[in-house]
């Protein structure tokens, strides 16, 4: 088959096929850009595949950036973009289900695209938009299919993030899990321990964003495949219940909402325990923590000044969405008008601060000075004092704190 016309994206790097080829070698666009192209989905990296070893790809561009000369992948600069270039490859025995013990270079495109995980994952597209299926992608493609190349069981064996990578795919594409591939990922799920879990994070974060969120969501409780990720043991009935209890339509607009969402769906005692065994970054843990809070507190109580101004515009809005999902009351419209008519977003716009208040009305520092200047920040949060030098030193005086 053919491409009816190359996507721009992959115009702009012909010059990069074109050189390899006058150099001697074979090139080929490949990858998920390729699966995207003919999809008609944005394309994201175009990535190529030459058989030129690392050292012959450098000395065929100018511009080059070592990234993962091992690995084969040399990054050329062109036109502004980077692409990455790697050499056609096989990955050798496996010895901790993660990463290959050996990467070796070969020369056919062919062994190179044995080598990757699924059916539509493994095209090559040439110069003239000649799409090489070797492995019948496009018919899986066609049907809406994800099918591991080769052996399945074989291929998840040789590294479980295909599993993981297998649920994304089925949420990012809107795919069915081709039977024996299923059952394969379902028993090497146990695998997955054995894999890092920043690199699990990933896929799992891309799944809950997807559009199809559910759907990968779905294959993942029916492999049972959560037993094997962290804090996630038994924990398939709340997952269940998280998928009814949203909306059947419900996109998550964030990763942070999503993993908020996951958390509280999962009934997580210590939501901060939970993120740091999934290694997330500490702005991620405290992104979802605020979340998480923000959405206990409204489960009490009613939005207030005060809500507003501690949790945010943007969070509680987050909030209110996954509330809204799962049918309970929302108060979008009050939150957006609490907080139009904040005088202050943070202790920051206040006029003055402890510094102030020490050298102004020689008060000393320590936990009274703590006391008065969160005082005034209540005050002023609920309205009841400008936020001005003059009327915060007659408040003071008035309630007899100078
Ligand atoms: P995305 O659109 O999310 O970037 P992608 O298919 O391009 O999806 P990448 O992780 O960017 O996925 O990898 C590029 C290609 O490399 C894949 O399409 C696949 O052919 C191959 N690949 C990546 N990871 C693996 C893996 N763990 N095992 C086998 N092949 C892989
Ligand atoms: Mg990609």
């Amino acid at each position: 088959m053919k491409l009816q016309q190359l996507p721009s994206e992959f115009q702009e790097a012909l010059p990069i096929l074109e050189k390899l080829k006058a150099s001697g070698y074979e090139a080929y666009f490949v990858g998920g850009s390729v699966r995207d192209a003919i999809l008609g989905r944005t394309i994201h990296d175009v990535d190529i595949a030459t058989s030129a070893y690392p050292e012959e790809t450098k000395k065929v561009f100018t511009r080059t950036i070592d990234v993962g000369i091992e690995h084969g992948t040399v990054l050329v600069l062109h036109g502004g973009q980077e692409y990455e270039i790697t050499t056609f490859r096989t990955e050798d025995v496996y010895v901790d289900y993660r990463r290959p013990s050996q990467v070796s270079f070969v020369r056919s495109l062919e062994e190179d695209l044995k080598r990757r995980d699924f059916t539509v994952n493994a095209f090559a597209l040439n110069e003239e938009a000649d799409i090489i299926d070797k492995f019948h992608g496009l018919k899986d493609l066609e049907f809406k299919i994800l099918r591991a190349v080769g052996v399945p069981q074989e291929r998840f064996n040789e590294d479980a993030l295909r599993i993981m990578r297998g649920f994304r795919f089925a949420a990012t594409l809107d795919f069915d899990i081709e039977e024996q591939t299923f059952q394969a990922m379902q028993e090497t799920a146990p695998l997955l321990e054995k894999i890092s879990v920043e690199r699990i994070f990933i896929e799992f974060d891309k799944l809950l964003t997807a559009a199809f969120w559910r759907k990968g969501l779905e294959k993942m409780i029916a492999a049972v495949a959560y037993d094997f990720l962290p804090e996630m043991k038994g924990k398939g009935t709340c997952l269940k219940a998280m998928l009814d209890r949203l909306r059947p339509d419900f996109l998550f607009a964030t990763s942070e909402q999503a993993w908020a969402m996951l958390l509280i769906a999962l009934d997580i005692n210590e939501p901060k325990n939970f993120l740091k065994k999934w290694k997330t970054s500490n702005d991620f843990q405290k992104a979802v923590l605020d979340l998480v809070a923000a959405y206990r507190t409204r489960e009490k109580t009613s939005v207030d000044k005060f809500l507003v101004y501690q949790y945010g515009l943007e969070n509680l809005l987050l909030v209110e969405q996954i509330r809204q999902a799962q049918d309970l009351p929302i108060e979008i419209e009050q939150i957006k008008a609490l907080d139009a008519a904040l005088l202050i977003h943070s202790k920051h716009e206040i006029v003055v601060n402890g510094r102030t208040l020490m050298t102004e009305l020689n008060l000393k520092a320590g936990p009274n000075l703590g006391r008065i200047l969160s005082e005034i920040e209540k005050a002023i949060v609920l309205g009841e004092l400008m936020n001005e030098k003059e009327a915060i030193f007659k408040f003071l005086k008035e309630k007899g704190m100078i």
